[in-house]
């Protein structure tokens, strides 16, 4: 069991930034889904829940999703659901159960960036930016590959664009972590890619800076895409060997695609 010897609620989360800074060991704690699984004492835990980040705030260009929100509720928002191809909901209906995902939070999963993470894999096929007191505003990109220091995460923000989206993964058994999980989202003229749970963290493959795959791609370049993920870091665990997430990915990625294109672009 997690214990704290001290337990604080800070109003705003600039505060809860200053008393992480003052105290090396303090532990922020977003819904505790995942720290409550550790048995140690801490000393201080930081609670964001007084902080104002349970909002989901829709602006002509983006969703602005605070920290606490919970998956449950982004997963069940009309708007942001119509606006990304339901890839969210697509993502996380597998995590756990309703309770679970009405506690766990969208920023606890985002800044601990865990290889198997379905909720990572979903954002970063999407344009999405993460907001930190102390690093500032960043593309989720970097955030994913690097981390930030110790730095409360605020807003997960979604740029709008005409999004076909779709998520595609693999679990050994219902509500297990995802063995591989990939997601596709077109916006801009090109597909953007991601493949997770490898189990390293999910990663971009095509899209940004990465590989380009057009819009309207060709099937020798869709080809070209599934033969380049195969060139992947994949590892083995006690879910998958590194050979059955190489061999499964480029159909996984197809799936996703083939899934994303049947549907309508989001008006936006
Ligand atoms: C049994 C179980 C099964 C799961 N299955 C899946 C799954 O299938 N797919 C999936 O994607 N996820 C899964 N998860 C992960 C889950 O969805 C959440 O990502 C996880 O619980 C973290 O969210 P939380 O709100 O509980 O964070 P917490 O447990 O409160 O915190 C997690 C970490 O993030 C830090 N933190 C939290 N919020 C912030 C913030 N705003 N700023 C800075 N640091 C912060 C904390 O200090 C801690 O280090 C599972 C988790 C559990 C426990």
């Amino acid at each position: 069991m997690l214990r704290f010897q001290k337990y604080v609620c800070p109003e705003t989360p600039r505060e809860a930034y200053d008393l992480l800074r003052e105290d090396r060991l303090a532990t922020v704690v977003g819904g505790m889904m995942w720290l409550r699984l550790a048995d140690r004492t801490a000393p201080l835990g930081i609670d964001l829940s007084r902080c104002g980040l349970d909002r989901i705030e829709e602006t002509e260009d983006a969703f602005r999703i605070g920290a606490m929100v919970t998956l449950g509720q982004l997963e069940r928002h009309e708007a942001f659901s119509a606006a990304t191809g339901g890839v969210f909901a697509e993502a996380v209906r597998d995590i756990v159960g309703t309770q679970f995902r009405n506690l766990a939070t969208v920023g606890g999963s985002v800044f601990s960036r865990m290889g198997f993470s379905d909720v990572v894999c979903a954002l970063l096929a999407l344009d999405t930016e993460v907001e930190l007191v102390g690093a500032g505003t960043m593309p989720i990109i970097p955030f994913v590959e690097r981390g930030a220091g110790r730095d409360v995460l605020t807003h997960v923000v979604v740029r709008k664009h005409a999004y076909r989206a779709a998520f595609a993964s693999v679990r050994n058994a219902a509500t297990d972590f995802s063995a591989l999980n990939v997601a596709a989202a077109c916006w801009r003229g090109s597909w953007h890619v991601t493949v997770g749970a490898r189990p390293k963290k999910a990663q971009l493959l095509t899209g940004g800076e990465r590989t380009p795959l057009r819009e309207r791609f060709s099937p020798a370049e869709l080809d070209a895409v599934c033969a380049f993920a195969e060139s992947l870091d994949f590892g083995s665990d006690l879910r998958a060997t590194a050979e059955w997430r190489r061999s499964v990915t480029p159909a996984l990625i197809r799936r996703a695609i083939e899934a994303a294109s049947a549907k309508e672009a989001a008006a936006c």
